[in-house]
């Protein structure tokens, strides 16, 4: 239903949290949000972190762990199309390492199957959603970069989705991607946004760029990308939204 991910310097959780209820006017049955965890000194990385809660946005407030310090993540608003609204089927969903953090928009059509195949390849499923899938997809991916795993795994998947992506091997980035499911890049100074409406980005930046079915992108802080599902760069002009506050 309603995605939202940043990354920049800021502390990332309550910038998350607004940005849900931002989106809380289209409705929803459940809340979660994943971070990049605050390396210690020297260490590139300190995996991800999670927290998910059906019910409304407080109800996952109230749920973060203490220590959910970060500058980087991604949170989702579920309206549950394949499993029952509840804790483990809310996004976001995570790989069989919990490496891979994936929110997911939309209906993936053929996920019964991808299931299937997950799980006679020894897959453990989690949930029951059709998005979990993704997020084993990617993290089983041999390919080298995030943006191919990503590919790779959308090249597998038929159906609906807007995609926020975060892989704990990977913590400078989040990758995402469209078809059919709105998704909208916020530019900022030393700072990107991304959501599925621009109503969660306008309090912190007015220049959008709004992928296309078939698009991608890789948000760093002080940079963005976008580029095809085939892998060719593309150059949207960023746009400026008109929004009364
Ligand atoms: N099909 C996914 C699910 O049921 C995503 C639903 C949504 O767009 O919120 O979990």
């Amino acid at each position: 239903c309603g995605i939202v991910g940043y990354i920049g310097k800021r502390d990332v959780a309550p910038l998350l949290l607004e940005g849900l209820q931002r989106l809380e006017y289209r409705g929803y049955d459940s809340a979660g949000i994943a971070i990049q965890g605050k390396p210690a000194k020297g260490a590139q990385s300190a995996g991800l972190k999670t927290a998910k809660a059906k019910g409304r946005v407080r109800e996952l407030e109230a749920r973060l762990p203490k220590r959910f310090a970060g500058t980087t993540g991604i949170a989702h608003t579920r309206w549950a199309t394949h499993g029952a609204p509840n804790d483990t089927n809310a996004h976001p969903h995570l790989d069989a390492d919990g490496k891979v953090a994936v929110v997911h928009n939309g209906i993936i059509d053929n996920a019964a199957d991808l299931r299937a195949k997950l799980a006679a390849d020894g897959v453990e499923l989690a949930s029951d959603t059709d998005s979990e899938a993704l997020a084993h997809l990617i993290g089983r991916s041999q390919a080298p970069t995030l943006e191919e795993k990503v590919r790779h795994a959308l090249s597998m998947v038929e159906g609906t989705y807007g995609i926020a992506v975060l892989h704990a091997d990977f913590p400078d980035r989040i990758v995402v991607a469209r078809n059919g499911s709105p998704v909208v890049l916020g530019i900022g100074e030393k700072e990107m946004f991304v959501a599925s409406d621009v109503a969660a980005l306008v309090s912190h930046t007015r220049q959008v760029v709004t992928l296309d079915d078939g698009e991608m992108a890789t948000l760093k802080a002080d940079d963005y990308r976008t580029y095809t599902t085939e892998g060719s760069r593309t150059a949207p002009s960023p746009t400026t939204v008109e929004w009364e506050a």
